[in-house]
Protein backbone atom coordinates (compact mmCIF):
# COMPACT_ATOMS: atom_id res chain seq x y z
CA UNK A 1 0.00 0.00 0.00
CA UNK A 2 2.88 2.36 1.07
CA UNK A 3 4.76 1.45 -2.12
CA UNK A 4 2.07 2.47 -4.75
CA UNK A 5 1.74 6.11 -2.81
CA UNK A 6 5.02 6.26 -2.80
CA UNK A 7 4.91 5.69 -6.20
CA UNK A 8 2.54 8.03 -7.18
CA UNK A 9 4.73 11.01 -5.07
CA UNK A 10 7.58 10.18 -7.39
CA UNK A 11 5.68 9.81 -9.92
CA UNK A 12 4.41 13.39 -9.10
CA UNK A 13 8.13 14.56 -8.83
CA UNK A 14 7.50 15.62 -4.84
CA UNK A 15 9.53 12.53 -3.47
CA UNK A 16 12.00 14.01 -0.92
CA UNK A 17 14.98 12.77 0.60
CA UNK A 18 17.39 13.68 3.17
CA UNK A 19 21.02 14.98 2.56
CA UNK A 20 23.60 13.72 5.57
CA UNK A 21 25.81 16.11 6.74
CA UNK A 22 29.17 15.62 7.30
CA UNK A 23 30.55 18.79 8.97
CA UNK A 24 28.68 21.45 10.98
CA UNK A 25 26.24 23.55 9.97
CA UNK A 26 27.96 26.81 7.76
CA UNK A 27 28.58 28.61 4.60
CA UNK A 28 30.36 25.69 3.25
CA UNK A 29 29.13 21.76 3.74
CA UNK A 30 30.58 17.94 3.29
CA UNK A 31 27.92 15.95 1.43
CA UNK A 32 29.54 12.56 0.79
CA UNK A 33 32.56 13.29 0.80
CA UNK A 34 32.26 16.77 -1.34
CA UNK A 35 32.48 20.05 -0.58
CA UNK A 36 28.79 22.60 -1.35
CA UNK A 37 28.40 26.18 -0.97
CA UNK A 38 25.20 26.12 1.05
CA UNK A 39 22.43 28.51 0.54
CA UNK A 40 20.06 26.31 2.58
CA UNK A 41 19.92 26.63 6.26
CA UNK A 42 18.18 29.23 8.76
CA UNK A 43 21.62 29.62 10.35
CA UNK A 44 21.35 33.75 9.44
CA UNK A 45 23.93 34.51 11.95
CA UNK A 46 26.64 31.50 11.31
CA UNK A 47 26.42 30.95 14.80
CA UNK A 48 25.68 27.12 14.50
CA UNK A 49 29.22 26.50 14.91
CA UNK A 50 30.52 29.33 16.73
CA UNK A 51 33.13 28.51 19.29
CA UNK A 52 31.81 30.76 21.77
CA UNK A 53 28.60 28.84 21.79
CA UNK A 54 30.27 25.58 21.39
CA UNK A 55 32.94 26.48 24.22
CA UNK A 56 30.11 27.32 26.95
CA UNK A 57 27.81 24.28 25.63
CA UNK A 58 30.80 22.02 26.58
CA UNK A 59 31.18 23.89 29.45
CA UNK A 60 28.09 23.31 31.05
CA UNK A 61 27.65 19.94 30.46
CA UNK A 62 30.48 19.25 32.14
CA UNK A 63 28.88 20.58 34.83
CA UNK A 64 25.11 19.35 34.61
CA UNK A 65 25.56 16.37 32.85
CA UNK A 66 23.59 15.83 29.29
CA UNK A 67 20.56 13.81 29.66
CA UNK A 68 17.56 16.12 31.33
CA UNK A 69 15.82 12.78 32.76
CA UNK A 70 12.45 14.33 33.13
CA UNK A 71 9.93 16.94 32.01
CA UNK A 72 10.59 20.15 33.98
CA UNK A 73 7.57 20.26 35.82
CA UNK A 74 8.97 16.79 37.10
CA UNK A 75 12.44 17.32 37.49
CA UNK A 76 14.00 17.90 34.70
CA UNK A 77 14.72 21.62 34.80
CA UNK A 78 17.77 23.29 35.33
CA UNK A 79 18.75 26.32 37.16
CA UNK A 80 20.00 27.72 33.23
CA UNK A 81 16.62 26.96 31.99
CA UNK A 82 15.18 29.61 34.34
CA UNK A 83 18.59 32.19 33.52
CA UNK A 84 17.89 31.78 30.03
CA UNK A 85 13.50 32.85 30.72
CA UNK A 86 15.15 35.84 32.47
CA UNK A 87 17.20 36.92 30.04
CA UNK A 88 14.59 36.38 26.83
CA UNK A 89 12.05 38.10 29.71
CA UNK A 90 14.38 41.27 29.65
CA UNK A 91 15.40 41.21 25.76
CA UNK A 92 11.67 40.92 24.89
CA UNK A 93 11.04 43.76 27.91
CA UNK A 94 8.23 41.52 28.80
CA UNK A 95 6.82 40.64 32.18
CA UNK A 96 7.77 36.92 31.97
CA UNK A 97 8.99 34.44 29.60
CA UNK A 98 9.18 30.16 29.04
CA UNK A 99 11.14 27.72 27.40
CA UNK A 100 9.41 25.01 25.10
CA UNK A 101 12.07 22.52 23.58
CA UNK A 102 11.28 23.56 19.86
CA UNK A 103 8.88 26.20 18.11
CA UNK A 104 6.97 23.10 16.30
CA UNK A 105 6.14 22.61 20.40
CA UNK A 106 5.36 25.86 20.98
CA UNK A 107 2.89 26.78 18.37
CA UNK A 108 1.20 23.41 18.79
CA UNK A 109 1.46 23.73 22.62
CA UNK A 110 0.85 27.11 23.50
CA UNK A 111 -2.14 28.32 20.94
CA UNK A 112 -4.34 25.37 22.17
CA UNK A 113 -3.91 26.32 25.47
CA UNK A 114 -4.73 29.94 25.13
CA UNK A 115 -7.65 29.44 22.60
CA UNK A 116 -10.49 27.92 23.97
CA UNK A 117 -13.89 26.90 22.81
CA UNK A 118 -15.21 30.91 23.27
CA UNK A 119 -12.17 32.17 20.93
CA UNK A 120 -11.64 32.61 17.22
CA UNK A 121 -8.08 32.44 15.72
CA UNK A 122 -7.49 34.70 12.47
CA UNK A 123 -4.38 33.36 10.69
CA UNK A 124 -2.90 34.51 7.68
CA UNK A 125 -2.70 31.92 4.83
CA UNK A 126 1.27 31.79 4.70
CA UNK A 127 1.97 31.21 8.50
CA UNK A 128 4.04 28.31 9.30
CA UNK A 129 3.16 24.32 9.62
CA UNK A 130 3.25 24.03 13.23
CA UNK A 131 0.75 27.25 13.33
CA UNK A 132 -1.61 25.81 11.51
CA UNK A 133 -0.82 22.75 13.69
CA UNK A 134 -1.66 24.66 16.50
CA UNK A 135 -5.01 25.93 15.38
CA UNK A 136 -6.22 22.50 14.48
CA UNK A 137 -5.51 20.98 17.86
CA UNK A 138 -7.22 24.20 19.90
CA UNK A 139 -11.08 24.21 20.32
CA UNK A 140 -11.35 27.37 18.89
CA UNK A 141 -12.84 28.06 15.15
CA UNK A 142 -10.04 29.28 13.02
CA UNK A 143 -10.47 31.82 10.28
CA UNK A 144 -7.84 31.87 7.16
CA UNK A 145 -6.94 35.18 6.10
CA UNK A 146 -5.43 36.50 2.89
CA UNK A 147 -2.01 36.82 2.87
CA UNK A 148 -1.12 39.96 4.69
CA UNK A 149 -3.89 41.31 3.59
CA UNK A 150 -5.34 43.86 6.36
CA UNK A 151 -8.43 44.89 4.72
CA UNK A 152 -9.63 40.49 4.38
CA UNK A 153 -8.49 40.21 7.68
CA UNK A 154 -10.75 43.62 9.13
CA UNK A 155 -13.56 41.88 7.19
CA UNK A 156 -13.33 38.80 8.86
CA UNK A 157 -12.98 40.70 12.14
CA UNK A 158 -16.10 42.23 12.00
CA UNK A 159 -17.86 39.54 10.26
CA UNK A 160 -17.36 37.27 13.37
CA UNK A 161 -18.94 38.50 17.39
CA UNK A 162 -16.31 35.93 19.38
CA UNK A 163 -15.99 36.85 23.08
CA UNK A 164 -11.91 35.94 22.44
CA UNK A 165 -10.58 36.84 19.05
CA UNK A 166 -6.44 36.00 18.35
CA UNK A 167 -4.42 37.51 15.21
CA UNK A 168 -1.74 34.97 14.60
CA UNK A 169 1.23 35.16 12.26
CA UNK A 170 4.41 34.81 11.07
CA UNK A 171 6.50 37.88 11.25
CA UNK A 172 9.08 37.10 8.90
CA UNK A 173 7.31 34.35 6.66
CA UNK A 174 9.68 31.23 6.44
CA UNK A 175 9.26 30.44 2.22
CA UNK A 176 8.27 33.83 1.55
CA UNK A 177 10.67 36.50 3.33
CA UNK A 178 8.08 39.31 3.93
CA UNK A 179 7.14 41.14 6.87
CA UNK A 180 3.69 40.74 8.14
CA UNK A 181 2.49 44.24 8.03
CA UNK A 182 2.52 44.37 12.33
CA UNK A 183 1.57 48.28 12.75
CA UNK A 184 -1.69 47.97 10.43
CA UNK A 185 -2.50 44.41 12.44
CA UNK A 186 -1.80 46.05 16.08
CA UNK A 187 -4.38 48.88 14.70
CA UNK A 188 -6.59 45.84 14.51
CA UNK A 189 -5.96 44.55 17.58
CA UNK A 190 -7.07 47.72 19.03
CA UNK A 191 -10.44 48.16 17.72
CA UNK A 192 -11.69 44.66 17.69
CA UNK A 193 -10.02 44.04 21.12
CA UNK A 194 -8.28 41.01 19.75
CA UNK A 195 -5.37 39.78 21.27
CA UNK A 196 -2.01 39.64 19.11
CA UNK A 197 0.05 35.93 18.62
CA UNK A 198 3.23 36.49 16.75
CA UNK A 199 6.02 34.12 15.50
CA UNK A 200 9.44 35.26 15.52
CA UNK A 201 10.98 32.48 14.75
CA UNK A 202 13.08 34.33 11.62
CA UNK A 203 12.88 37.55 12.96
CA UNK A 204 14.85 36.56 15.97
CA UNK A 205 18.47 37.58 15.68
CA UNK A 206 17.37 39.41 12.21
CA UNK A 207 15.29 42.59 12.67
CA UNK A 208 14.96 44.97 15.23
CA UNK A 209 18.75 44.87 16.20
CA UNK A 210 17.88 41.05 16.36
CA UNK A 211 15.42 41.57 18.96
CA UNK A 212 12.75 40.50 16.56
CA UNK A 213 9.53 42.04 14.70
CA UNK A 214 8.17 44.67 17.60
CA UNK A 215 11.59 46.30 18.43
CA UNK A 216 11.54 46.84 14.20
CA UNK A 217 8.39 48.44 14.13
CA UNK A 218 8.59 50.34 17.32
CA UNK A 219 5.81 48.31 19.05
CA UNK A 220 5.64 48.72 22.81
CA UNK A 221 4.91 44.82 24.10
CA UNK A 222 1.60 45.48 25.32
CA UNK A 223 0.04 42.54 27.84
CA UNK A 224 -2.45 41.75 24.76
CA UNK A 225 0.87 40.84 22.79
CA UNK A 226 2.25 37.10 23.54
CA UNK A 227 5.41 36.53 21.26
CA UNK A 228 6.94 33.32 20.14
CA UNK A 229 10.49 32.86 18.46
CA UNK A 230 13.18 30.12 18.44
CA UNK A 231 16.67 29.86 19.06
CA UNK A 232 16.98 27.42 16.06
CA UNK A 233 17.50 29.48 13.71
CA UNK A 234 19.35 32.66 13.35
CA UNK A 235 20.42 31.89 16.76
CA UNK A 236 22.54 28.69 16.03
CA UNK A 237 20.99 26.65 18.93
CA UNK A 238 17.54 24.63 19.70
CA UNK A 239 14.69 25.44 20.94
CA UNK A 240 12.42 27.73 21.14
CA UNK A 241 10.47 30.82 23.87
CA UNK A 242 7.23 32.26 24.78
CA UNK A 243 7.23 35.88 25.91
CA UNK A 244 3.69 37.77 27.28
CA UNK A 245 2.38 38.61 30.92
CA UNK A 246 3.02 36.75 33.80
CA UNK A 247 -0.62 35.32 33.79
CA UNK A 248 -0.31 33.93 30.19
CA UNK A 249 2.97 32.26 31.13
CA UNK A 250 1.57 31.10 34.50
CA UNK A 251 -1.29 29.87 32.77
CA UNK A 252 0.83 27.95 29.44
CA UNK A 253 3.26 26.64 32.01
CA UNK A 254 0.10 24.78 33.71
CA UNK A 255 -1.83 23.56 30.64
CA UNK A 256 0.36 23.41 27.55
CA UNK A 257 0.58 20.06 26.87
CA UNK A 258 4.26 20.08 25.11
CA UNK A 259 5.34 21.56 28.13
CA UNK A 260 4.16 19.86 30.64
CA UNK A 261 4.60 16.18 28.64
CA UNK A 262 7.95 16.32 27.00
CA UNK A 263 11.31 15.66 28.79
CA UNK A 264 13.44 19.28 29.17
CA UNK A 265 15.90 20.24 26.71
CA UNK A 266 19.74 19.29 27.91
CA UNK A 267 20.94 21.99 30.02
CA UNK A 268 24.08 22.51 27.12
CA UNK A 269 21.40 23.50 25.07
CA UNK A 270 20.22 26.25 26.96
CA UNK A 271 23.59 27.18 27.81
CA UNK A 272 24.07 27.58 24.44
CA UNK A 273 21.15 29.27 23.25
CA UNK A 274 22.07 31.99 26.28
CA UNK A 275 25.45 32.13 25.06
CA UNK A 276 23.99 33.01 21.48
CA UNK A 277 22.19 36.03 22.86
CA UNK A 278 25.01 37.80 24.86
CA UNK A 279 26.99 37.43 21.09
CA UNK A 280 24.41 39.37 19.68
CA UNK A 281 23.92 41.72 22.55
CA UNK A 282 27.36 42.73 22.65
CA UNK A 283 28.13 42.60 19.02
CA UNK A 284 25.70 44.45 16.78
CA UNK A 285 28.42 43.74 13.46
CA UNK A 286 27.45 40.36 12.90
CA UNK A 287 23.39 41.34 12.06
CA UNK A 288 24.83 44.21 9.90
CA UNK A 289 27.08 41.71 7.97
CA UNK A 290 24.00 39.84 7.61
CA UNK A 291 22.20 42.39 6.14
CA UNK A 292 25.25 43.63 3.72
CA UNK A 293 25.18 40.14 2.43
CA UNK A 294 21.26 39.95 1.89
CA UNK A 295 20.80 43.01 0.12
CA UNK A 296 24.22 42.13 -2.17
CA UNK A 297 22.78 38.63 -3.01
CA UNK A 298 18.86 40.11 -3.81
CA UNK A 299 20.16 42.61 -5.71
CA UNK A 300 22.37 40.34 -7.57
CA UNK A 301 19.42 37.85 -8.13
CA UNK A 302 16.90 40.40 -9.03
CA UNK A 303 19.20 41.78 -11.67
CA UNK A 304 19.71 38.42 -13.02
CA UNK A 305 16.07 38.62 -13.75
CA UNK A 306 14.77 36.54 -11.42
CA UNK A 307 11.44 37.37 -8.81
CA UNK A 308 12.19 36.77 -5.66
CA UNK A 309 8.51 36.95 -4.73
CA UNK A 310 8.49 40.05 -2.40
CA UNK A 311 11.83 39.03 -0.30
CA UNK A 312 12.34 42.07 2.28
CA UNK A 313 14.80 40.02 4.32
CA UNK A 314 17.94 36.98 4.21
CA UNK A 315 15.17 34.59 2.81
CA UNK A 316 15.02 34.86 -1.08
CA UNK A 317 12.82 32.51 -2.93
CA UNK A 318 13.70 32.26 -6.48
CA UNK A 319 10.42 32.18 -8.62
CA UNK A 320 10.78 28.85 -10.37
CA UNK A 321 7.63 27.74 -12.28
CA UNK A 322 7.02 24.08 -12.66
CA UNK A 323 7.75 21.47 -10.05
CA UNK A 324 10.13 20.13 -12.91
CA UNK A 325 11.97 23.49 -13.78
CA UNK A 326 12.42 23.86 -10.08
CA UNK A 327 13.83 20.50 -9.49
CA UNK A 328 16.05 21.10 -13.38
CA UNK A 329 17.67 24.37 -11.36
CA UNK A 330 18.42 23.05 -8.17
CA UNK A 331 20.52 20.06 -9.93
CA UNK A 332 22.12 22.29 -11.72
CA UNK A 333 23.36 24.74 -9.01
CA UNK A 334 23.90 21.17 -7.31
CA UNK A 335 26.35 20.33 -10.28
CA UNK A 336 28.00 23.85 -9.85
CA UNK A 337 28.55 22.90 -6.25
CA UNK A 338 25.82 25.23 -4.71
CA UNK A 339 23.08 23.67 -2.39
CA UNK A 340 20.37 25.28 -2.66
CA UNK A 341 17.21 23.78 -2.12
CA UNK A 342 13.92 23.30 -4.56
CA UNK A 343 10.49 23.64 -2.19
CA UNK A 344 7.70 21.81 -3.82
CA UNK A 345 4.05 21.37 -2.60
CA UNK A 346 2.64 21.08 -0.07
CA UNK A 347 5.54 23.05 1.57
CA UNK A 348 4.53 25.92 -1.04
CA UNK A 349 1.77 26.46 -3.51
CA UNK A 350 3.96 27.77 -5.97
CA UNK A 351 7.24 26.19 -6.01
CA UNK A 352 10.53 27.80 -5.52
CA UNK A 353 14.46 27.65 -4.87
CA UNK A 354 14.81 29.07 -1.37
CA UNK A 355 18.31 30.88 -0.92
CA UNK A 356 19.05 32.12 2.51
CA UNK A 357 22.20 34.09 3.13
CA UNK A 358 23.78 34.19 6.48
CA UNK A 359 26.36 36.57 7.92
CA UNK A 360 28.98 33.87 7.13
CA UNK A 361 28.70 34.19 3.59
CA UNK A 362 31.56 35.98 1.47
CA UNK A 363 31.40 38.45 -1.35
CA UNK A 364 32.66 35.79 -3.49
CA UNK A 365 30.33 32.85 -2.10
CA UNK A 366 27.53 35.05 -2.90
CA UNK A 367 28.78 36.25 -6.73
CA UNK A 368 29.19 32.21 -6.99
CA UNK A 369 25.57 32.00 -6.64
CA UNK A 370 25.02 35.20 -8.75
CA UNK A 371 26.72 33.67 -11.50
CA UNK A 372 25.72 29.99 -11.27
CA UNK A 373 22.19 31.39 -11.35
CA UNK A 374 22.85 34.13 -14.47
CA UNK A 375 23.85 30.46 -16.47
CA UNK A 376 21.08 28.10 -15.17
C1 LIG B 1 11.09 26.79 11.90
C2 LIG B 1 9.82 27.41 12.33
C3 LIG B 1 9.13 26.92 13.43
C4 LIG B 1 9.56 25.67 14.13
O1 LIG B 1 10.67 25.87 14.91
P1 LIG B 1 11.61 24.63 15.31
O2 LIG B 1 12.40 25.13 16.44
O3 LIG B 1 12.42 24.33 14.10
O4 LIG B 1 10.68 23.51 15.67
C5 LIG B 1 8.01 27.60 13.84
N1 LIG B 1 7.57 28.69 13.20
C6 LIG B 1 8.19 29.18 12.10
C7 LIG B 1 7.66 30.40 11.42
C8 LIG B 1 9.32 28.54 11.63
O5 LIG B 1 9.93 28.98 10.53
Amino acid sequence: MFSEKLNLLKGKNLLRRIHDRESPQGPRILLKGQEYLSFSSNDYLGLAGHPYIINTANESMSRYGFGAGASRLLSGGSILHHQLEEKIAQFKNTEAALVFNSGYAANTGIIPALADRDTVLFSDELNHASIIDGCRLSKAETVVYNHKDVMHLEECLKKKAATKKVIVTDTIFSMNGDIAPLREIVRLCRTYDAYLYIDDAHATGVIGKGKGALAHFDIDPEPWIIQMGTFSKALGSFGAFFAGSADIIAWTLNTARSFMYSTALPSCIIAASIAALELIENDPHIIKQLWTNRDKAAHGILAAGYDTMGSETPIIPVKTGSIENTLRIAKHLFEQGIFAPAIRPPAVKESRIRITVTAAHTDEDIERLIEALEKV
